[in-house]
């Protein structure tokens, strides 16, 4: 087992995901007519929503997160709000992925202050159950053990971020390409470096250039 569990998803997961997840609104006959993506992880997922909805009123809003000095854990909070008149619509705030669910709960509550609109619901791909203090009112896959989901969108991150992990935790900042492919499966598994070696060696290239990581030769 790796020290954190990831799966990759793919941009044919997400389409399916997101077409699961417009079925369960349809089903439900509710009907929005403005979507509210939230920045950044919703965006893609809101833009499909809105193709399979017929829905062409797409705004954002942008929720980001502050490390909390005294404890770990960090707290959300709305960097960019909604700023247009939203008076008497029926509104579908989206994300990708309930975690804890501050994200998506405190984005609701911002258009609801802000917004005067008539009703707000909120609809995730996925949803992290056993985690989860907020559930939105529709989602596509519910997961019942806690996993990183290596979305599309933002694969150079992970990597960037994976590689950024593993430096830290060892505070060995000078690798071969063999030690860091060990290391990889060690923390997230095979699938993940099979599936995204190319973005591996994209991060260590950007890392290398701003003096974070060195890659030398292997010596066995
Ligand atoms: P929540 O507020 O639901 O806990 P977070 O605020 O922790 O969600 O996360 C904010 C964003 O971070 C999510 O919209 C998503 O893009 C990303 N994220 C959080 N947890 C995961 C996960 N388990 N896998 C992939 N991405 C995640």
């Amino acid at each position: 087992m790796p020290k954190i569990p990831v799966k990759v998803v793919t941009f044919e997961e997400i389409v399916e995901w997101s077409r699961t997840l417009a079925e369960r609104i349809r089903e439900s006959g509710w009907q929005p007519d403005v979507i509210v993506a939230i920045a950044r992880g919703g965006y893609i997922p809101a833009r499909l929503l809105c193709d399979w909805l017929g829905v062409s009123d797409l705004v954002s809003i942008q929720v980001v997160h502050w490390p909390t000095a005294a404890q770990m854990a960090e707290k959300a909070y709305v960097k960019y709000p909604v700023s247009v008149d939203l008076s008497g619509k029926k509104v579908l705030v989206v994300d990708d992925i309930v975690d804890t669910g501050d994200s998506v709960e405190l984005a609701k509550k911002s258009v609801e202050e802000c917004c005067k609109p008539a009703e707000v619901r909120t609809a995730t791909l996925q949803v992290i159950t056993p985690v989860a203090k907020y559930i939105p009112n529709y989602y596509a896959i519910e997961v019942k053990e806690w996993i990183w989901f290596a979305y599309p969108w933002n694969a150079v991150e992970d990597a960037v971020g994976f590689v950024m992990k593993i430096v830290k935790e060892t505070g060995k900042t000078t690798w071969c390409l063999d030690e860091l492919i060990h290391a990889h499966i060690e923390w997230y598994g095979r699938e993940y470096i099979e599936k995204r070696f190319g973005y591996i060696l994209y991060a260590v290239d950007l890392m290398g250039k701003r003096g974070l990581i060195k890659l030398d030769k292997c010596t066995s």
